[in-house]
């Protein structure tokens, strides 16, 4: 019996959980209202990126999603973070496990060459 190529992808990329747009919209909205909240401000005082570890500034900082809405997040303060620019333009929409910051890793950090 032919199966349908959406089952199929599902199956290969098992992290990839079926969104409807419904979820989509919600949880963009409620990133929008994330954004302007004192606790994000605060989150993003640090001027701290959550994965490069960098420091940008806080303006400099985008809000980005641990585990992408597209794929399932929830904009949660669990799963917001600081991220620089650099990083939320690589990541775009990886999952944490999937990514890591290419450029070198934290400053001052030791390479782990082997
Ligand atoms: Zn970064």
């Amino acid at each position: 019996m032919p199966r349908s190529p959406v089952v199929a992808e599902q199956e290969r990329t098992p992290f990839l959980v079926p969104v409807d747009d419904e979820h989509v919209r919600r949880e963009r909205a409620k990133a929008r209202e994330l954004r302007d909240s004192q606790w994000w401000k605060r989150r993003r005082s640090s001027g701290l990126c959550h994965y490069c570890g960098r420091s940008v500034g806080a303006k400099a900082l985008t809000m980005d999603h641990l585990v992408p809405i597209v794929r399932g997040g929830r904009s949660t303060h669990g799963n917001c973070v600081p991220a620089c620019k650099d990083c939320n333009s690589a990541k775009k929409h990886s999952l944490p496990t999937e990514w890591s910051p290419a450029s070198g890793g934290p400053a001052g950090g030791e390479e782990s060459g082997r």
